[in-house]
């Protein structure tokens, strides 16, 4: 019996060993120290930003990005509503309403052929999400920010070194956040990012990180910030991490080419895909069920289980979260039915860095012969 292929493990290796003993030895193991510095400014290049912040995780750096927008009581961000809470609660936290949007069936991210609808007298902003490693297509979202006059918060958490229309996710907008957690492509365990164009954003980022500290009086205080700084001893292992970006990336494309080899044709699924104006980074290799076949992403993700593959579901849309209900948010009557059947026949198989050719056949040896059973649910 072969071990269970998990969903994700990061790929350690020398490097980030070696500057996580540096750490150690030197003493620099919190909040300052030259690595922070070091994998500020590498991710920003890499980016093509000017301004790099590291944070404690990518959920915080969109709690800081939305308030370097100092939203007012009544001020609206449009979102996708198929994405991960962590962007619909930071625009709640810095006071504003989360606007939603469906999906676009093919790339899963947000449809953008539907925000200008969602424009109001209040809106003040838009948060692109780039899903699972395909960006958004952002020219029509360049255009309407300009046109009405929006700010554009870009969420890259999953799109480390991806690119749209010839420019890396993470540079495409006036404010944007990622994740290190340890499944991203990039890791530093538990980690984030604001990247920003603006010299006053990043000024504020920096403050609201660190308590907002001011720097003529130490303990004195105008506004209340947080304590969400990241370590030296994490930037260590982002610093050698921002080195390898593009040999990461190459071995999450070589998966996806081989899921979509083997998977290609079977019927039932529906696969990601790379638009032309698009790099796809396939952080996560998404898969999703035609009703037709009778199972849902629950019942499918049980029998792979079974089999020795680990999956895990798609995000479930803002529009079905208690927790926004319950504060009257995100409830409009008008479904999402695109984000609602991702959220119900979405699943992804197993992505990690470490996974090897035999397992991806595996894999996909295990999902053909169970779209071919008959199903368990009617
Ligand atoms: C992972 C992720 C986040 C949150 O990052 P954490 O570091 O886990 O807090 C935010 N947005 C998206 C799209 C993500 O995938």
């Amino acid at each position: 019996m072969r071990r269970t292929i998990p969903v994700c493990e990061p790929l350690v290796e020398a490097a980030e060993i070696s500057n996580v003993l540096e750490c150690m030895k030197t003493g620099w193991i919190s909040s300052a120290g030259h690595y922070l510095e070091e994998f500020e400014s590498r991710w920003a290049a890499y980016c093509g930003m000017p301004h790099g912040i590291a944070v404690s995780n990518g959920t915080v750096a969109l709690e800081v990005a939305v308030r370097c927008l100092d939203l007012e009581p009544g001020d609206e961000v449009i979102l996708p509503a198929f994405t991960i809470i962590s962007c619909a609660q930071a625009i709640v936290y810095g006071g504003g309403i989360p606007v939603l949007v469906d999906s676009d069936p093919r790339t899963w991210t947000m449809d953008v052929g539907q925000i200008e609808s969602r424009v109001t007298d209040r809106t003040r902003a838009i948060m692109p999400v780039h899903i699972f490693g395909h960006p958004v297509n952002m020219a029509p979202v360049w255009e309407l920010a300009r046109k009405h006059g929006l700010r554009i918060v870009e969420d890259a958490a999953e799109a480390h070194g991806a690119e749209c229309h010839g420019r890396r996710c993470g540079g495409l907008g006036d404010i944007s956040c990622f994740s290190f957690y340890a499944n991203k492509i990039v890791t530093t365990g538990e980690g984030g990012m604001v990247l920003t164009r603006s010299e006053a954003w990043a000024e504020r980022s920096r403050s609201l990180r660190n308590l907002c500290f001011r720097s003529d009086r130490r303990f004195l205080h105008t506004e209340l910030g947080h304590n969400y700084r990241l370590t030296n001893l994490q930037a260590a292992i982002g610093a050698a991490q921002v080195e390898r970006i593009e040999a990461l990336v190459e071995i999450k494309r070589a998966m996806a080419q081989r899921y979509t080899d083997g998977l290609r044709d079977c019927p039932g699924l529906t696969l990601p895909v790379e638009e032309s104006w698009a790099r796809n980074v396939y952080w996560m290799y998404g898969l999703v069920l035609d009703e037709s076949l009778g199972f849902n992403a629950r019942a499918f993700a049980d029998r792979l289980r079974e089999r020795g593959v680990e999956t895990r579901p798609f995000f479930l849309p803002m529009n079905v979260q208690p927790a926004l209900h319950d504060l009257g948010l995100c409830k409009s009557a008008e479904p999402f039915p695109v984000a609602e059947r991702l959220g119900e026949y979405g699943l992804y198989l197993p992505s990690g860095l470490g996974l090897t050719e035999e397992e991806i056949a595996y894999v996909c040896e295990v999902v053909r012969s169970e779209v071919a059973r008959a199903p368990l649910t009617r």
